[in-house]
Parts: C-alpha cells; sequence; structure tokens
C-alpha cells in the first residue's frame, strides 16, 4: 500500500483516478488546485503524486517546479497527467522533474502500471539509500577498528605508524621538534605470573588511561606499541616539555599505586621511559628517532627500572 496524491481541478477525473488507484490498495488524498497540493504534500508524507498539468491558477508543470524545488529530494515521484501529447509538453514535464506522464483520456491500465513501477523504483532506492547508510556505518567502525587497540581503546601501531609518518613530514616542513616517548611496564611478565593473565589486561587499561591523562594537547598521541609497551608522540614539543610529560606520566602511575607484590622496583606498578626529541632532517629517518627512543628505554630499565632515560639523536 502506498499513500497517493491527486492532483486535478476535474471533479469526475478526481473520483476515477480515485477509485481505481484505492482498488489497487493505495491510501488516495486529493486537491483540486496546484496550491493545495503542495500544502498537502509539505503537511503528509506521500509516495506518489498524479499531477494533472492543465489546471486553472496554478498549472501542473509550475506545481511540480514548486514541488521539487520546496521539498528537494523529499519530493515524491509525480507522474504528470497531461492532456497535452504534443512533445514540447512531454519535455516540459520532465524538465520540472516529472518522473513519468500520461496523457488524457486516461488508459487506467496502463497508468496503474506506471503507478506501481514508479513506486517499485521507489522503494528500491529507499532501500538503496538504507543500505548506504549501514555500509557508511560499517567503513567508519571498520576504520575506528583497524586503528584501535581492542583491549586499550588506545590507537593501535598500526595507527602509530601513519601518525609518525604525517607529523614527521609535517614538522620536517615546519622544522619544528617532535617529542618520543617510549613507555615499558616493569616485571609485568610477574605481574600476570601474581595475579592473572585478565588481571594484567585489566592493568593495561589502567595504564592506558593513565597514559591519556598524562597528555594535554589535543595533537599528542598514546598508542599501544606492543605488549606491555606504549609509545607517545608529542608534536612541536622540545625535549624539556617532553621531559615534563614524561614526569607526569610517573606521578599519575605512582598516584595510582596499582599494587604489584612481585616487582622487583616496587611494591606498585611502575614504568620505566625512554625520551627522546628532534626537529626532522632529510638526513634522518622516523625509524632513527624511534631507535634512540628504544635505547633511552633500554638504559631506564639498566639503571634500575621506574625511572625515565634522555638520549639525543
Ligand atoms: P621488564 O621489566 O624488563 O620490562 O620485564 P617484563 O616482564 O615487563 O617484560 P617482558 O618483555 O619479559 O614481558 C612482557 C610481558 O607482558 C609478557 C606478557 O605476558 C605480558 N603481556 C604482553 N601483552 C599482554 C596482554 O595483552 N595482556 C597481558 N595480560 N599481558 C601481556
Ligand atoms: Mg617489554
Ligand atoms: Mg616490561
Amino acid at each position: 500500500m502506498a499513500r497517493l496524491l491527486i492532483v486535478d481541478d476535474d471533479v469526475i477525473t478526481r473520483m476515477l483516478l480515485n477509485r481505481a488507484m484505492q482498488r489497487d490498495g493505495h491510501q488516495v488524498t486529493e486537491a483540486c488546485t496546484g496550491e493545495e497540493s503542495l500544502k498537502l504534500a509539505q503537511k503528509e508524507e506521500q509516495d506518489i503524486i498524479l499531477l494533472d498539468a492543465q489546471m486553472p491558477g496554478m498549472d501542473g508543470f509550475t506545481c511540480c517546479a514548486n514541488l521539487k524545488a520546496s521539498m528537494r529530494e523529499k519530493c515524491p515521484p509525480v507522474i504528470m497527467i497531461t492532456g497535452l501529447a504534443d512533445q514540447s509538453s512531454v519535455d516540459r514535464a520532465f524538465a520540472v522533474g516529472a518522473i513519468d506522464y500520461a496523457t488524457k483520456p486516461i488508459h487506467l491500465s496502463i497508468l496503474r502500471h506506471r503507478v506501481h513501477q514508479v513506486l517499485r523504483e521507489r522503494e528500491l532506492m529507499q532501500q538503496l539509500a538504507t543500505i548506504n547508510q549501514q555500509l557508511a556505518s560499517t567503513n567508519r567502525e571498520l576504520q575506528y577498528l583497524t586503528r584501535v587497540d581492542s583491549l586499550t581503546q588506545v590507537a593501535n601501531r598500526r595507527s602509530l605508524e601513519e601518525t609518525l609518518i604525517r607529523e614527521w613530514a609535517r614538522l620536517m616542513r615546519a622544522q619544528k621538534p617532535l617529542g618520543v616517548i617510549l613507555c615499558d611496564i616493569d616485571f609485568f611478565k610477574r605481574y600476570n605470573d601474581l595475579y592473572g593473565h585478565p588481571a594484567g589486561d585489566y592493568c593495561l587499561k589502567q595504564v592506558s588511561r593513565l597514559l591519556q591523562l598524562s597528555i594535554l594537547r589535543p595533537v599528542d598521541f598514546v598508542a599501544r606499541y606492543g605488549g606491555e609497551e606504549f609509545a607517545i608522540l608529542l608534536p612541536e614539543t622540545d625535549i624539556n616539555g617532553t621531559m615534563n610529560v614524561a614526569s607526569r606520566i610517573h606521578t599519575n602511575i605512582r598516584n595510582a599505586a596499582i599494587p604489584h607484590a612481585n616487582s622487583q622496583a616496587a611494591d606498585i606498578v611502575t614504568l620505566s621511559v625512554g625520551v627522546t626529541c628532534s626537529i626532522p632532517q632529510a638526513t634522518i629517518s622516523n625509524g632513527d628517532l624511534f631507535k634512540i627512543a628504544d635505547q633511552a628505554l633500554y638504559s631506564a630499565k639498566a639503571k634500575g627500572r621506574n625511572q625515565t632515560a634522555v638520549l639525543s639523536l
């Protein structure tokens, strides 16, 4: 069943069309002028409009153009019914946006097929629009899933690599520094051994949250680098700024006081942190910068963990 608006100044034609369309199970509304049809189409949603071309006052062509202009993509399909079968009237009907036309005297069987066809196309278009919407939403979700670490909800390594390439190029052009922080949870294997893997997972989530709380600017970027390792990119941040963030990380982790009775560095969860900072140059790669940050992290581990070590390129 479809909602159908019949617009015709002639009462006999309206009655004839109304009866035929109701017989096909459609719900019919009638308008006897173009002006009335504009109001009705805005007020009640219609699936199709049968519009007489020749009416006193606003004629069907003007009415169709107005319907299209005011309702845009919400405008239901219009079948123009015209006593004028000449080429220019037919052209005019399509030019003002009619999807089809039928000539008077009306051949009901033909008109019914056309109505059926137009409704079927409309239904298919609506299904297509729904599918497109679902696809777009699935795509957004997929985009998210390919960039976010499912356990911790921070960016994953792939996303880190993309951001690093982008920021490296941008900062090379701007000749501004990029701060890099690598964090590794101390004695995390022992944490899992003592508290179990699910508790270890929960700990990783907590640490991720604390890392995100430790960065303040929208461009700062936290990613899970590996199992219990995290990387932070700080665009346009010099070594002092990068050290400030590293120290805020230690403070936030210490204040969270997540018990770790099996650690040899403290009785709570701690991090070893490697810091480096550089203005990108064509002679070095972003991989070089990460290697230095990794060496700094190694040095923080070697010096007894739960601390930050700094290295420059
Ligand atoms: P270190 O102080 O030298 O960093 O010692 P560590 O035990 O933290 O480092 P190691 O690299 O030996 O072990 C890392 C551990 O992190 C091993 C692994 O079980 C744990 N881990 C890695 N990914 C996950 C994870 O997704 N969930 C849990 N629960 N544990 C993980
Ligand atoms: Mg590690
Ligand atoms: Mg570790």
